[in-house]
């Protein structure tokens, strides 16, 4: 079942010489006990389509179209006091850099039971067992006891299973998991995907992980969207898109990542364009290997295989439909 879905999504900044766009309508959604990859390279707006979401947006964005609906309601039409009822306590965030949401001048228990105030309404020894509750469910070890440590006593693992308890203490319906693992090393990377994974199956918790690492969404994700240039250019079930890539871009970043010894590994030529930059035609054309004279004349439509599994590419064309 849905429970978040992005659709049409146009955003951009109001900068000084004039309104740059930065997603060109992204439009994807989430399930309930389903893990949806987000994926590409830095800055191809990941991580603003999720703030979307949140409606944390900075000040020159602009949504100029499109409608996110959570619960019936479009999150774009919302007022702020609707939001807050939804942001942190219905839809959490995951950040990749703990610290940013958690304050060294407090405990971390004090945070969580902060957060259990605000969200649940609970207080005082109740309020205090459904902290601890979240922390022996995040497998934080003597969670009494570590409920009276300051952020700079946990570990990075730690502080993000912190992270994580507080959205699990709320009772989350989503969690937003931008690069939750990136400053982890790789053991305690799998544990934090573990974890998630076991919030999804057994609290049905819906969950959008934002990552430029194929690895990790091969071993976890449910569904791959791909993104260059905020555009969405391929979707699909995860099994299908890494046995069955379609767009020249996916293709490119799986071959770039290393699999097989002795393999060589294929690089990207070029860098990805800025929002200043105004690209005609398919927004990868001038870094395609593939590109044809439609290519920088005309934008690919998405050209469905099946019903779960688009390109944006003319490619695609020759044996995909515009719409199933
Ligand atoms: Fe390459 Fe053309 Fe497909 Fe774009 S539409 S990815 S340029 S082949």
């Amino acid at each position: 079942m849905k429970v978040l879905e992005v659709e049409n999504l146009n955003l951009g900044f109001d900068c000084d010489d004039g309104y740059h766009q930065a997603l060109y309508d992204v439009t994807f959604s989430v399930e309930c006990g389903k893990m949806l990859a987000l994926v590409g390279e830095s800055g191809c707006g990941k991580t603003i389509s999720a703030m979307s979401i949140l409606q944390l947006l900075p000040k020159r964005a602009r949504i100029t179209s499109g409608v996110i609906t959570f619960d019936n309601k479009n999150l774009i039409e919302m007022s702020s006091s609707e939001l807050q009822h939804i942001r942190g306590r219905r839809i959490a965030l995951i950040p990749q850099d703990p610290m940013t949401s958690l304050n060294p001048l407090f405990t971390v228990g004090d945070q969580l039971l902060e957060v259990i105030k605000i969200h649940q309404g609970l207080s005082g020894e109740k309020a205090y067992k459904k902290a601890i509750e979240a922390f022996e469910e995040v497998q934080i070890p003597c969670a009494e006891e570590r409920l009276k440590s300051y952020p700079h006593e946990f570990s990075g693992g730690m502080k993000q299973r912190a992270i994580i308890a507080m959205a699990l203490a709320c009772n989350a319906e989503i969690l937003i998991a931008d690069e939750p693992t990136t400053a982890l090393d790789v053991t305690i990377q799998a544990q934090i995907m573990d974890l998630m994974h076991k919030i999804k199956a057994e609290r049905n918790t819906a969950i959008l992980l934002i990552t430029h690492d194929l690895a990790l969404v091969k071993e976890n994700a449910d569904t791959v969207s791909v993104m260059y240039a905020g555009r969405i250019v391929e979707s699909a079930p995860a099994s299908e898109f890494f046995a069955n890539p379609l767009h020249p871009y996916s293709k490119a970043l799986l071959n770039s990542i290393p699999s097989q010894r002795g393999k060589t590994l294929d690089t990207i030529c070029g860098q990805p364009p800025s929002i200043q930059q105004k690209i005609s035609g398919c927004r990868f054309h001038p870094r395609c290997k593939h590109v044809m004279e439609v290519c920088s004349e005309n934008i690919p439509k998405n050209y469905y295989i099946n019903k779960d599994h688009f390109s944006a590419c003319f490619l695609t064309k020759g044996f995909g439909q515009e719409s199933l």
